[in-house]
């Protein structure tokens, strides 16, 4: 399972640009990156935005059995404060407007909510304004309304402030997490907050660096992030916070079809490759709301990915993919 991926978006260097692709290209390119998805071992996964919403038809047309796709969840279009995060996403400024973007998006048959927390945009912060707009307050409104729609949430906080607000907010998951400290982690581990670390993304954006030979401020800020997000995957997994895998592959320089790397990154950063298993799997469905999935159990659907070696020896055996089954049914 991967629990942070946007099928509206291939990855690769212009990322972002690829989101507002015309429609029909955006539409058709997700279907086959559903494929490429279900093709590398990914039988469930959450996309957790995607522009008009495409995430949700994707997810129907899925469970309709009309697309070969992962059993997908859709968050709809992500929820941020106006001036701040992609200006795709569905934009709020006063709390009422918080509430019926959440509301919106449930109407539309969202599976769960997503809400960006981040900066202002350069240019947008108006005088005297705090850091973050969408703060500590917005947050709980927004993790109130979501709640008792009986809606999980999970919380995009990539900068120090935005990691510190999600933390102590009682989201669901906690996506990225790059600046996460001692502090935070502990109150995680308290509220049951999940961390999605989507350690691929700053590998990926390394690669780009080089290959499409970016400018050195750039590389020197993916370096950055890369560092901080293991250091932060590191000190979570000693924390003992809940871990659920997730690539980010669309929204970020990673591709869809390599979920394999990301279990390979969070035995890098000290965690058994049994424990990077379950984050791919059982974790990853309790954070999803899978409870007939994630594990081989009598009764259970049968999701399962049969591989060529051992992962448990060899993290790396997850690329050595033999068939995927769903439902059941051979499907790749
Ligand atoms: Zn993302």
């Amino acid at each position: 399972m991967d629990c942070h991926v946007h099928y509206s978006s291939p990855g690769g260097p212009e990322w972002i640009a690829r989101f507002t692709d015309p429609l029909p290209e955006i539409s058709m390119r997700a279907i086959e990156l559903t494929e490429t998805s279900l093709r590398s071992g990914v039988t469930t996964a959450r996309d957790v935005g995607a522009p008009h919403g495409v995430s949700i038809r994707l997810a129907r047309a899925a469970r309709a059995g009309e697309i070969r796709a992962p059993n997908i969840r859709a968050a709809g279009t992500w929820i941020a404060h106006r001036g701040t995060y992609v200006s795709f996403a569905r934009l709020f400024e006063e709390t009422d407007e918080l509430r019926n973007a959440i509301k919106t998006e449930i109407e539309a048959g969202a599976d769960l909510i997503k809400v960006a927390l981040a900066g202002w945009n350069e240019g947008a912060r108006p005088q005297d304004a705090p850091d973050i707009p969408f703060d500590k307050k917005l947050l709980a409104v927004a993790v109130e309304e979501a709640h008792r729609a009986g809606f999980k949430i999970a919380c995009h906080a990539n900068d120090p402030t935005s990691c510190g607000i999600a933390a102590h907010a009682g989201v669901d998951s906690l996506e990225h997490g790059m600046f996460l400290e001692a502090g935070d982690l502990e109150v995680m581990v308290k509220n049951k907050t999940y961390l999605v670390p989507t350690m691929s993304v700053w590998d990926a954006m390394l690669y780009y660096a080089r290959a499409v030979d970016w400018p050195e401020t750039r590389k020197k800020r993916a370096e950055d992030l890369r560092q901080g997000s293991r250091a932060a995957v590191t000190a979570a997994i000693k924390a003992g916070v809940r871990i659920a895998l997730g690539t980010d592959a669309g929204g970020g320089a990673a591709r869809h079809g390599r979920i394999a790397r990301e279990a390979e990154l969070m035995v890098e950063c000290g965690m058994e490759p049994r424990h990077a298993l379950i984050a791919a799997t059982s974790s990853a469905a309790a954070l999803i709301g899978e409870s007939e999935r994630g594990t081989i159990e009598e009764g259970k659907i049968a999701d399962l990915v049969l591989l060529d070696a051992n992962p448990l020896e060899n993290i790396g055996a997850l690329r050595l993919i033999v068939d995927v089954f769903q439902e059941g049914r051979r499907v790749a």
